[in-house]
């Protein structure tokens, strides 16, 4: 067993580190304060290799892998969990997705840009009455001989309304259950009968953008299906297996970021005539963010390596997620109890990783669905999956 992180891990955490220092920070709390969203940072973080992560090297791979892709997904979120987002709009959702299970056209045309951040990718499940469960969505397409017709709407997207081309998952074939659900392709902006709007009451991530999409007889060209007509659960299945360890990376760059923020502030803030990191109770809370942290980290890790070795790794990955998205919303919420009403105040980050942590519990499947999933394949019931 090692440790160890290789010397070139390190220079890519390090170049990440220095990203979010010099690139992110610095016009951080301006941009939170208006949710502005940045195409031409995507497009930096695309030319500096972020979302060229276990992706073809013909396709514009790196030959990096999923545990570089923590690497810097976690050091991202350290400063900002909106900035660590793209890596599954980019990279681990529809760059990954395409590159599996795409037709050599449609990774030729479609992975590239995602890969280098040039076109905003998104992948649309959740509809206004589905969430969790899949398989009751409600939009479907339509047969049309030489081309398929998209009609429903799809809630809570994240870059949908900013998105140049993304998956879209919908019903084929009803009567089939979860196997009449198929992948496509789609591009918002130019094929007609789709319209997107911003969603812009959320709590947190305000620099990530979020969306619906509405489709009203969108058409979608035959060739544009991801696999055959009904691989979509699937497919939906493996990419979200995927997309859940970004989660899990930016989960823990929060709880990461939480617990530097609340030791900084500890060994500052004087209260009794000491520092407040010397009173047994604030070091109590500082002792279990620092072993949740640490345990997060450990299994995130552990699982992007089982993904580079190409071995099951749904349990490990969903293990990872549910332990690395609570530890982030503990430490958030215990970094705002350490800087008493400065926790309570928008002129400190503490509350920001906080709202930004919320997010994480929810997404990629909430916290009860990775307890579903892990107890389900520690008592046997369904097999562990890559
Ligand atoms: C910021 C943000 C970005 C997002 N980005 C995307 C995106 O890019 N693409 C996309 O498709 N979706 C996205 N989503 C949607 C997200 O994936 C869903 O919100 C999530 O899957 C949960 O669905 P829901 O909100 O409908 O909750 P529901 O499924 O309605 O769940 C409500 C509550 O019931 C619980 N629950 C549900 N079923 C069970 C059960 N069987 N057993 C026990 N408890 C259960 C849940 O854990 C939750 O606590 C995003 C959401 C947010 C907040």
């Amino acid at each position: 067993m090692d440790f160890d992180l290789s010397e070139e891990q390190r220079l890519i955490q390090d170049t990440a580190r220095r990203f979010a220092a010099e690139q992110i920070a610095p016009t951080l709390d301006e941009e939170e304060r208006k949710h502005e969203f940045r195409a031409d940072r995507v497009a930096k973080m695309g030319a500096l290799g972020f979302f060229s992560c276990a992706v073809p090297e013909e396709l514009g791979g790196s030959g990096m892998g999923f545990v570089e892709s923590t690497l810097m997904g976690e050091q991202i979120a350290r400063v900002s969990a909106s900035w660590r987002v793209p890596f599954n709009m980019q990279n681990l959702g529809p760059a990954l997705t395409v590159s599996k299970f795409g037709t050599p056209a449609q990774r030729k045309k479609y992975v590239p840009g995602w890969v280098a951040g040039t076109q905003l990718g998104f992948f649309a499940m959740t509809e206004p009455n589905t969430g969790s469960d899949v398989a009751s969505m409600r939009t479907h397409a339509l047969d049309k001989g030489d081309h398929w017709e998209v009609h429903g709407n799809k809630m809570w997207i994240s870059q949908a309304h900013v998105g140049d081309a993304g998956l879209l998952y919908a019903y084929t074939d009803r009567s089939k259950g979860n196997k009449g659900i198929t992948a496509f392709i789609i591009e918002p902006k130019k094929m007609k009968g789709c319209s997107a709007r911003a969603i812009e009451t959320k709590l947190g991530l305000h620099c990530a953008p979020t969306g619906e999409l509405v489709f009203e007889g969108m058409k979608v060209p035959k060739e544009n299906v991801l696999g055959q007509p009904g691989d979509g659960f699937r497919i939906c299945m493996w990419q979200l297996n995927q997309t859940r360890l970004g989660c899990a990376a930016g989960a823990l760059g929060v709880a990461g970021g939480a617990l530097d923020l609340a030791i900084k502030y500890a060994n500052e803030r004087q209260q009794f005539g000491k520092p407040i990191s010397q009173h047994q109770m604030i070091q109590a809370q500082i002792a279990e963010m620092t072993v949740e942290h640490q345990s997060a980290q450990m299994l995130v890790y552990r699982a992007a390596w089982l993904k580079d070795q190409g071995r099951p790794n749904q349990y490990e990955t969903s293990v990872a997620k549910l332990a690395a998205s609570e530890a982030a919303v503990h430490a958030a919420n215990e970094c705002m109890k350490i800087y008493g009403s400065y926790g309570f105040s928008t002129e400190f980050p503490a509350e920001r990783f906080y709202r930004d942590a919320k997010s994480l519990q929810v997404v990629e499947g909430t916290s009860n669905v990775q307890k579903i999933i892990i107890s389900g394949m520690a008592c046997g019931h369904t097999p562990n999956r890559e």
